[in-house]
């Protein structure tokens, strides 16, 4: 039987489609963000249900599809006006259907997303719930909705799912993409029914709209050496794809070095002499901004798709921690634990005027706040500044006093074929200040931002002993990121 998802699968690709109904193992299986968004999925779905207060729920019954639609059509013959989960199943296609109402006009059926935009794979969605519904003809049809957040929704109170939601009729795409769909049907049985494995070809489709399982077992296994042109710093991925496939895979092969970005020629240069390439006076440029005292600046956040504070929007940044190490001057010389000042705000409450509070009381009042892709960092603090008018104009004067430190290496001050095309401190740090165990993130439990959301979070149920560890391993990860900084603009220095 081919469920929604798997159809969904096939959508983006036959292959992944037909390794999935083989219960062949992912190479690539979701990570913790992936999870995340699957436990935010199921909170706005309880959310959705109060849409249509006091429906019935047609429960999950693993491997019992037939069992699940006997239910559905019991409800339905009931007079049952309102269904959660309400199952079908068409010419051994299964679908559950996340909402469904009836009204003076026949049945609406909604499709319940916990992003705030709709995309195309959503109208999908709903157009296979359409072609099998319709395909059954067993109750009046009228309407196809995706329900997604509204993303100027902010809390006061409770929520209310009239304003929580936005609505959006997509009955005509799925009436046009009846045809489309069936004829994807009809292919997807066949590659089922195949023994063999789809030959397809690697592309952009691995990536969108959702990273693919199966992504290593498709992929050349040397794309992640600092040669391979898959590496070349934001060239689009059908172009890189272009070069793959015409044979030109590593640097050493391209031909039309016209063509690429200041920054894709330095690359190759740095990689062909084996050697940092370094712009002392773009390095200098960057230098002349700062001003002693410095403060390396870091926040680290957590987004709930449903609110659970006041003033707060769906998926809003949320910033809970920071850490800051301050540098007096540029002879004095840091330890990790040196001048640091470091909050973890407490993980059941509002987290935004505690920590605003003491980064208006730690940083000091003059000086350079030096941050690791800084607009991350101004924006959390423009929101802090909403949520704290009283305290907006200390917190607006900081964003005044900001640099960038990512700026000398995306501008082309200094490249090493270690960062194989990225920027990110993850790739700079252990390429800048190597072999320093006290700067290497892989020895941290909790070792990038994701990581450190998801802890956060998952305090909220843990028992007091184990908040404790947890926030001991956040305070480590958010230090090392400023004092990564501090190393990291030691080293320009030196150059
Ligand atoms: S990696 Fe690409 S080609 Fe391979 S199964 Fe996934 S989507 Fe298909």
């Amino acid at each position: 039987m081919i469920s929604k998802s798997s159809f969904i699968l096939g959508q983006q690709c036959n292959k992944s489609f037909w390794l999935n109904i083989n219960n062949i193992e992912p190479t690539n299986p979701p990570d913790d963000g992936a999870l995340e968004r699957l436990s935010a999925g199921n909170e706005v779905g309880d959310i959705s249900k109060e849409l249509f207060p006091g429906g019935r729920e047609v429960p999950y019954m693993p491997g019992e599809q037939d069992k699940m639609a006997e239910i559905t059509k019991e409800y339905i013959e009931k007079g049952i006006t309102s269904i959660y989960e309400a199952s079908f199943i068409y010419d051994d296609i299964f679908v559950r259907v996340d909402l469904m109402n009836k009204t003076d006009k026949g049945w609406d059926i909604y499709e319940v997303k916990s992003s705030t935009r709709i995309r195309s794979y959503h109208e999908y969605d709903v157009s296979v719930q359409w072609y099998v519904l319709k395909s059954l003809n067993l109750i009046d049809l009228n309407d196809a909705f995706v329900v997604t957040l509204n993303n100027q929704f902010s809390k006061s109170d409770n929520i209310n799912p009239i304003k929580f939601f936005n609505i959006d009729s997509v009955k005509q795409i799925a009436e046009d993409n009846l045809r489309e769909v069936k004829e994807k049907i009809h292919e997807l049985k066949s590659i089922a029914a195949n023994a063999d494995e789809p030959i397809i070809e690697i592309g952009p489709h691995c990536k969108k709209p959702h990273s693919c399982v199966y992504f290593d077992r498709c992929w050349p296994e040397d794309i992640d050496k600092m040669d391979s042109i898959f590496r070349l710093y934001r060239m689009n991925l059908k172009k890189k794809l272009s070069l793959y496939n015409q044979g030109i895979d590593s640097f050493s092969k391209i031909q039309d070095e016209d063509s690429l970005s200041p920054i894709q020629k330095i690359q190759l240069k740095a990689y062909r002499e084996n050697n940092t390439i370094i712009n002392k006076e773009k390095i200098m440029d960057f230098i002349d901004k700062v001003q002693y005292p410095i403060s390396y600046f870091d926040f680290e956040t957590f987004t709930d798709a449903v609110p659970i504070y006041d003033m707060q929007r769906p998926h809003m940044q949320m910033p809970f921690q920071y850490s800051l190490h301050v540098q007096n001057n540029k002879d004095e010389k840091l330890n990790i634990f040196d001048n640091h000042f470091e909050f973890i705000a407490k993980h059941d409450e509002d987290p935004r005027r505690s920590i605003a509070e003491s980064m208006i009381e730690n940083f000091p009042k003059t000086g350079t706040i030096m941050a690791y892709n800084q607009s991350f960092e101004k924006n959390c603090i423009n929101s802090l500044a909403k949520f704290c008018p009283d305290l907006a104009d200390d917190l607006h004067a900081l964003n005044e006093r900001f640099v960038d430190l990512i700026e000398p290496f995306r501008n082309g001050g200094y490249y090493d074929s270690k960062f194989k095309g990225s920027f990110s401190i993850k790739k700079v740090l252990p390429a800048v200040c190597p072999n320093d165990d006290e700067l290497d993130y892989k020895q941290l439990e909790i070792s990038n931002g994701g990581m450190a959301s998801s802890a956060f979070k998952e305090m909220r149920y843990q028992p007091k002993d184990q908040i404790e560890h947890t926030r001991t391993k956040l305070f480590q990860y958010c230090r090392l990121d400023t004092y990564a900084m501090y190393a990291i603009y030691q080293k320009l220095l030196e150059v």
